[in-house]
């Protein structure tokens, strides 16, 4: 008999290792298996909940606020324009945002090697709006799980398609309020406003997408559902990578709860024998799973650690005077020899790359320089001869300002010698996290030129200091 990863379940018997042959939320012909999930109850979902809601607010609030004018957060992949904390990165500075988001990858990584797919019990939003949002919804006006069998067995009458038609409505328009949070992070909430309080025919390409995106949210709630955790999710698939057995994850103590048994009169005479684990296969822990598996078949792929069943099996066992814990937060080590070491080899290795990630990320950032210039010469043009000696080029230029104070500019020519820079309009104050476009020529006595491509370097002086250099070339005619 084929074992699990962790556990060797030889208790288990041909009937309860059938998990591996099939989904848990798929029927044997082929088609779906509706996942009726209870509502759980207890200290965990207490504590969930607290932390879903409270994220729920950071990720409505957060675009509203401004930091020096700035959103606090802004990623706008279109634009390549992104604000974190208030601090803009410019399309130069595109390797920090590729960097901090293989940080942010590694840095779940090690939190999955710890403490499994604590990510997605807790801070996925996924989760988070399908358990603390649309499922709530849904129990308002379904009722609970039995309430919801019934009803969608029930033939179709005028209560049933009430209820229905309310619930796909909250629903439509749940998905339509995420579709413009979420557009609101890519394209600001002032862009987004605009495009909702103009005319539509202003705004075609942006109303197509919230309609394909709220209708992409409303399918993904309302009917994909735990197939986005099961089968959809990239990060699922990883974890198999990522655990091993000191991983602490939601986990049933089979020592303990082993031989599984429903209660029978002998167990209350006392007349049974027979030895007997703590289970005793009320299926509450199954019942609550909103991915609809059995955490006693051991650590799987579909859990998503939402630790439901830890709530519902705690309850059972208040109600049956045992300790509770039965399923609980632990390594499959913990539970088969009693060890705990979460910090193991692997861990260690995880996190020694991530502090040098963390180290490089953040000296990079330090470093980053609080000006850029981009110096190029203007397209379509070659040389202009000025008076008898001289020739001149033409220049455009893009002056950034990475910080929060408005910097004073001035262009200079550093070599070759002789050279003059004229500007054409006034560049010279670049306001706060802001570009300032202008153009310039510089002419250059001929006996300083070599033939037709010569080297101009300029200096970007701010306040009268030197701070960044630039180096292009100059056209000439040849000698
Ligand atoms: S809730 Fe607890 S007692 Fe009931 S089946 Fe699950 S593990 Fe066993
Ligand atoms: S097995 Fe338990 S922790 Fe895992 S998804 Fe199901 S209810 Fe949540």
């Amino acid at each position: 008999m084929e074992t699990s990863n962790y556990f060797e379940l030889d208790v288990l018997n041909e009937e309860h290792q059938n998990f591996r042959n099939e989904l848990a939320t798929i029927n044997k012909d082929g088609s779906r298996k509706w996942v009726y999930a209870q509502e759980s109850q207890g200290r965990f979902t207490k504590a969930r909940s607290v932390v879903a809601y409270s994220l729920l607010t950071f990720l409505v609030v957060t675009p509203f606020i401004r930091v020096n004018g700035n959103p606090l957060v802004l990623l706008n992949v279109i634009e390549r324009k992104f604000i974190i904390l208030g601090v803009v990165f410019w399309p130069q500075d595109f390797y920090l945002v590729v960097l901090s988001l293989l940080t942010f990858i590694l840095g779940i990584g090690v939190f999955t090697s710890l403490l499994g797919r604590i990510w997605c019990g807790w801070t996925c939003p996924q989760t988070i709006f399908l358990e603390f949002v649309f499922r709530k919804v849904e129990f308002l006006i379904e009722g609970n799980a039995r309430q919801q069998i019934a009803l969608d067995k029930a033939p179709m009458s005028a209560t049933k398609f009430a209820r229905k038609a309310l619930k796909h409505s909250i629903f439509i328009v749940l998905a339509w309020m995420i579709c413009n949070l979420f557009l609101s992070y890519i394209i600001g909430t002032d862009e987004l406003f605009a495009i909702i309080t103009s005319p539509p025919s202003q705004h075609i390409s942006g109303l197509t997408a919230m309609v394909v995106f709220s209708g992409l949210f409303y399918g993904v709630f309302a009917r994909f559902r735990e197939q986005a955790c099961v089968v959809a999710c990239p990060y699922g698939r990883f974890m198999s990578a990522l655990v091993d057995p000191d991983t602490i994850a939601v986990t049933y103590d089979f020592k303990r709860g082993e031989p599984r048994h429903k209660p029978t009169k002998a167990d209350k005479t006392g007349a049974n024998t027979e030895p007997r684990g703590d289970c005793i296969d009320c299926g509450q822990c199954v019942m609550v799973c909103p991915t609809g598996i059995d955490i006693r078949n051991g650590i799987q792929l579909e859990c998503v650690n939402c630790t439901a069943c830890i709530d519902a099996c705690d309850t059972v066992m208040t109600k049956i005077k045992k300790p509770k814990g039965l399923i609980r937060y632990a390594s499959a080590n913990a539970i088969k020899h009693g060890a705990v070491n979460p910090f193991n080899t692997r861990v260690k290795g995880y996190i020694s790359v991530l502090s040098v990630m963390l180290i490089v990320l953040t000296t990079l950032f330090l470093r980053r320089p609080e000006m850029e210039a981009i110096v190029m010469r203007q397209p379509g043009t070659l040389f202009q001869k000025v008076g008898g000696d001289s020739i001149a080029n033409f220049y455009t230029l893009q002056l950034i300002n990475k910080t929060f104070t408005q910097k004073n500019v001035e262009m200079r020519v550093l070599e070759p010698q002789g050279a003059s820079l004229t500007p054409l309009g006034d560049y010279s104050r670049v306001a706060v996290q802001n570009v300032q476009h202008g153009r310039f020529f510089v002419a250059i006595p001929k006996t300083a030129l070599h033939g037709a491509y010569n080297t101009v370097r300029f200096g970007v002086f701010v306040d009268g200091k030197l701070v960044k250099e630039n180096t292009t070339t100059f056209i000439a005619p040849e000698k």
